[in-house]
Parts: structure tokens; sequence; C-alpha cells
């Protein structure tokens, strides 16, 4: 059995991002033409973590701008209908249908949440192309929005012996790595190194790092 975290190890969700600041430049096209004309331009490459960081870098700078901004893209980055911006990390595809292929039971194992992300999240997967809903995957997220990622997956980690002998798990965000060293020794813990957020801890020697899953 393999795990496989899903934004920023799988997923590459800067596309998602873009297209909330270019929903939002439509919203205030005639109230805020200066900042809809900037935001308007997001791309995927723009985005960096942090939606405080990408106000930044698009020059959206009153206060008032930025609190209405940062809610516009929480009530949009974390629901189901808005997964399907998100796109696969080089070599991510490949690499998962090639675990699949050689009869690795597949858990998609993330931090988003069941009530309001599942769906979306399932879809993508399959409209992607990543092996779901196939004898031998499992989907698994938070119960609950306010669950910190990190607490959830070390509250889960023993129990994913339930889907098999784990071999790997893959995630990008260094707690992460080191929970799952310190929960499964014998598997081997892969960092991604994508981006993560901020202040990580340092990562276990055991951890083995990777840019991506091109081989
Ligand atoms: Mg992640």
């Amino acid at each position: 059995m393999i795990v496989f975290d899903l934004d920023g190890t799988l997923l590459d969700n800067r596309p998602r991002v873009a297209k909330i600041f270019r929903e939002l430049a439509e919203h205030w096209q005639t109230t805020n033409p200066t900042e809809a004309a900037s935001l308007a331009t997001a791309a995927a490459e723009d985005i960096v973590y942090g939606v405080e960081e990408n106000l930044d870098r698009f020059n959206v700078k009153d206060v008032a701008l930025r609190t209405f901004a940062a809610g516009f893209w929480k009530d949009r980055f974390f629901v189901d209908s808005y997964m399907q911006y998100d796109r696969p990390t080089p070599g991510a595809l490949d690499f998962v249908k090639a675990c699949y292929s050689a009869g690795a039971t597949l858990v998609y194992l993330t931090g988003r949440d069941l009530p309001n992300m599942a769906l979306g999240t399932f879809a993508s997967l399959r409209d992607v192309g990543f092996p779901i809903g196939v004898v031998g995957t499992s989907l698994v997220t938070k119960p609950a929005f306010e669950i910190p990622d990190a607490a959830f997956k070390n509250d889960v980690a023993p129990a994913l012996v339930r889907h098999g002998k784990i071999i790997a798990a893959f995630d990008n965000e260094p707690a992460n790595n080191n929970l799952f060293v310190q929960h499964h020794e014998a598997a081997l813990s892969i960092f991604l190194d994508t981006h993560h957020a901020p202040n990580p801890p340092a990562l276990d020697s055991r951890v083995i790092v990777i840019e991506d899953f091109r081989w």
C-alpha cells in the first residue's frame, strides 16, 4: 500500500488559486479597477503559498480589500466545485498509474475535509485520470474542516494498516513526513519539495527528498 497526499504532492492547486483571483478581478471590475486589472492576469505560475503573500504580489494593499479578498478566496478554495481546476504535478499521473498497475493499493490521504471537499476531490481525481473508485484505491479525508492537517494525519496514521502493508508515503509537508516515519518505520517517507506551510520542522533524517515524480 502506498499513501499519497494530494495538495502540493499529486496535485498542483495553484491553478485553483489563480482561477479564484481572476473571478475576484471580475467582481472588482467596476469598483476597484486597479486591483482588478492586476488580479485578472493571475496565472498558476504566479501563485505562492499563502493568501496574504499572493495579495502582496498582486498589489492589493488596502486593508479592507485584503480582508474581503481573503474571504472571497476562502469561500471558494475549500469547496467541491473548485477542485476541478487542480492539475497533476509533473510525473504524478504516470507514477501513480504505474504503482497501481504494479499491484499497489493506493490511499489518497488529504487534509481536505469530507463535508465540503470530498466529492469534488473524487471527481477531480477521476477526471484527471488518477486511479479512483476502483478496487484497491481509497480517498481518506478529514471529518471536519477545523481539524489541523498534521493532527488529523497523526491520528489516522496507525489505522492506515487496515488498507495493507505500507511501503511508502509521499507528502509535501515536512511535519507529515516526520510523523509517517515515526508511525511506520519500515516504510519509506518521501518529501516532495514543491511548496509547504511556513516555518516547517526540520525534516527527519530518514525522510527521502525528491523534486517531483518524473523518472
Ligand atoms: Mg500537501
